[in-house]
């Protein structure tokens, strides 16, 4: 089923999804079900599985030279996808993004996706590789995820890359895209981040799902914001605790986001590292139980690995 039909048949009842990595090469599928399993009981009507594109790094040989690698670090985001779906019957959600993708690589890789019958994705651009600084497109790739989004709508209308295909198969995808509360970090302005994101809603995307966020207020201002520019579709809050102190400073570096002032005191000031993560649980928790007296559609967690934490959040809100 649709992402948006699982909203539609809420009536308003705010659901719950998580979101999962696959795991480093090398690891296998229990990996993700010890994650999972421990979570199914709140019946998460789809999971999300987040794609990881190649990066470069040097590896020092015999001899004292450099040798330049290529390596993907967490393949398997389709795989993992249809195991999700065998397992526990539920919807998984696969991030597609543009970084590493020709148009055909896209096409090729939606054509799986549909013939495995998973009907929904989330379409992004993708970070850039640490290699690179900034994130540079493949030849015959999208430079936006909005390309990303027309050549998935143009595949729910039949239309392939191949001009010979006549009459090809009408795919039924449901388009997730990204949304920035406290706006991607590239974008010059808060308004020309929330133009982009409406020329790909206009383009076929039927949800947003935000950017992790720790003050409410940004996500509401947000989807106000959005209203009043003629966005209408659901905006799903992504939520993530934090458990440790280090991550103070690593989540407003690695995600360009601001954590308010009494959250921070109140992880600080806890007295050893358990109950700094409690602090950080207390708070999502908090945040949690805010959003969905708001009746926001759904509340989706950035498990990254840690079901524990997950769950003592999901027990406390549902
Ligand atoms: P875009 O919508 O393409 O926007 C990127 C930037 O370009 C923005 O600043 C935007 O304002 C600007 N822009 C857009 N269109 C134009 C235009 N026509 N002209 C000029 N500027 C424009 N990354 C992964 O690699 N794998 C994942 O699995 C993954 N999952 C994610 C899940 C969520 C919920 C979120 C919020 C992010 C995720 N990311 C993931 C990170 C995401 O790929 C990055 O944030 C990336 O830098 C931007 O992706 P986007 O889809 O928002 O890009």
């Amino acid at each position: 089923m649709k992402v948006t039909d699982y909203f539609d048949k809420a009536t308003g009842q705010t659901l719950i999804s998580f979101e999962v990595l696959p795991p480093p090469k090398g690891g296998g599928m229990q990996a993700i079900f010890s994650v999972l399993d421990p979570l199914m009981e709140f019946k998460p009507p789809f999971i999300d599985v987040t794609y990881h594109r190649e990066d470069f790094v040097y590896v020092e040989r015999p001899g004292g030279y450099f040798e330049k690698i290529s390596i993907r670090k967490r393949p398997g985001t389709v795989g993992i996808c249809a195991a999700i779906v065998h397992r526990y019957g539920v919807d998984a959600v696969p991030h597609l993004i543009c970084g590493g993708f020709t148009k055909e690589d896209t096409e090729n890789a939606l054509i799986d996706l549909n013939f495995l019958n998973i009907n929904n994705v989330l379409a992004l651009r993708g970070d850039a590789r640490k290699f690179d600084g900034r994130f540079v497109p493949e030849e015959q790739g999208h430079a936006y995820a909005l390309d990303l989004v027309k050549q998935i709508a143009d595949m729910n209308a039949g239309r392939y890359l191949d001009e010979n295909i006549e009459n090809g198969e009408r795919t039924d995808f449901c388009i997730g895209i990204a949304g920035y509360p406290e706006k991607h970090f590239e974008a010059p302005n808060m308004e020309l981040d929330l133009e982009h994101t409406k020329a790909k809603v206009d383009a076929g995307a039927n949800y947003i799902v935000t950017q992790m966020f720790f003050d409410n207020q940004k996500y509401f201002e947000y989807v106000q914001r959005c209203r009043d520019i003629g966005i209408q579709v659901p905006i799903v809050p992504g939520l993530k605790p934090i458990t440790k102190e280090g991550q103070l400073n690593a989540i407003p570096r690695n995600f360009f986001i601001d954590l308010p002032h009494e959250l921070v005191s109140s992880v600080q000031q806890a007295k050893n590292a358990e109950a700094k993560r409690q602090a950080g649980i207390e708070w999502c928790i908090a945040q949690s139980k805010e959003l969905k007296a708001a009746g926001v559609p759904c509340l989706h967690y950035y498990t990254m690995g840690d079901a524990k934490t997950t769950r003592q959040i999901a027990e406390a809100v549902f």
